[in-house]
């Protein structure tokens, strides 16, 4: 069973109590589970892309900042290159969006590189890979403080801890691998025939007209069209048949799960993660969303399954069930951590835990 350390907050939660509430809970985190922290501690974060609203913003990381910064401890934001269209597609485009939307405190490390090029192969011995593509400079760290959005998401189900880690730390090549075999189709009665999934395809894999189609020999199964498509009018499909990504995708988070455990394997990270503007779509989207329920905590914990686990119960006790739940399962059969958890509302006691 896993600790996980949360703060309460809702509509009336000031940006200062947050940035205040997140360097208790590590401030916490630390002395209750005896971290040792290194000398050099990035922070994985997402700068959310163009368009988007509801990404977390940089001011309400700066507790977590300040307190690194007063233990003498080296720090940076860390990202990776998406691999479809957008203003994250590179490293220029990354870092300028990220300036765009606040992050301004820290240098910035792009860890893939320029076009998403570098990367090492982390092994993992596992039922979908043997290896795994993560972005280069996380090797250089044995350390990351992991800070998750925690949010609905097209594919996964749900985006918290386990896809920053995975979908977040993979290169270009490492994202490539975890959705191929999952490729869109046009409905063509939905289509407007607006052309804006066919500007955001880089593989000019999308033809509109009376009948408009996806070509599947070029399309790499990215996902952009889906995502960008206002009329939901791009679905996806499976080798096998239809299917709709938000039920099935199975093999999908299985391979999410796999990336998610190399990328932290070795490494004592600490996971952040905020519940706060609670969407049904990922911070990946270029349009502005509306959260879908009160935002409800931040959480910490050296555990990304267990912090995963308790948001994702805490979401279907305010009536809202993500899918995708299952990859907890996978995750915790393959050692990436433990579904069980004993929940500590901060500043904790023993008598405030609460086990699943
Ligand atoms: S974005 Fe959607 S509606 Fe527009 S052309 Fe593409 S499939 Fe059709
Ligand atoms: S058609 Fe394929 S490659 Fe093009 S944006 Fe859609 S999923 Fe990506």
């Amino acid at each position: 069973m896993s600790n996980v350390y949360y703060k309460k907050v809702d509509a009336g939660t000031t940006v200062d109590e947050v940035r205040l509430m997140s360097r208790q809970l590590l401030e916490e985190i630390v002395e209750r589970e005896n971290v040792e922290l290194s000398e050099k501690v990035p922070l994985k974060v997402h700068f959310g892309e163009k368009g988007n609203a509801t990404f977390i913003k940089s001011e309400n990381y700066e507790g977590i900042i300040d307190y690194l910064r007063e233990k003498g401890i080296d720090t940076c934001y860390m990202e990776t290159s998406v691999m479809y269209g957008g203003q994250r597609y590179n490293k220029e485009l990354h870092v300028k969006t990220a300036a765009e939307h606040g992050f301004n405190q820290l240098p910035i490390v792009i860890a893939d590189g320029e076009q998403g090029e570098v990367f090492v192969e982390v092994e993992v011995d596992l039922k979908h890979f043997k290896t795994c593509k993560i972005g280069g400079a996380f090797l250089d760290y044995d350390q990351l403080f992991v800070v998750s959005h925690f949010k609905g998401h097209m594919m996964a189900g749900f985006g918290g801890a386990i896809k920053q880690l995975a979908m977040g730390h993979a290169s270009k090549g490492g994202k490539l691998a975890m959705h191929m075999g999952i490729k869109p189709r046009i409905v063509n009665r939905k289509c407007k025939k607006c052309n804006l999934c066919q500007t955001r395809c880089n593989e000019d894999a999308i033809t509109i007209g009376k009948k408009s189609f996806i070509d599947h020999e070029t399309c790499v199964g990215c996902g952009a069209c889906v995502a960008i498509c206002p009329n939901k009018a791009v679905s996806i499909i499976s080798a096998k048949g239809l299917y709709n990504g938000l039920l099935s995708g199975k093999k999908f988070r299985e391979k999410l799960v796999e990336y998610a455990y190399a990328a932290q394997k070795g490494k004592k990270n600490i996971y952040f993660n905020f519940a706060i503007n609670v969407t049904k779509g990922c911070d990946c989207e270029p349009k502005k969303m509306s959260p879908i329920m009160e935002d409800f905590g931040i959480f910490v914990s050296t555990d990304p399954v267990a912090i995963d686990k308790v948001c994702l119960d805490m979401a279907r006790d305010r009536g809202n069930v993500f899918k995708g739940g299952e990859q907890l399962v996978y995750a915790e059969k393959v050692g990436l951590g433990s579904t069980k958890y004993r929940l500590l509302l901060s500043p904790a006691t023993a008598a405030t835990g609460k086990g699943r």
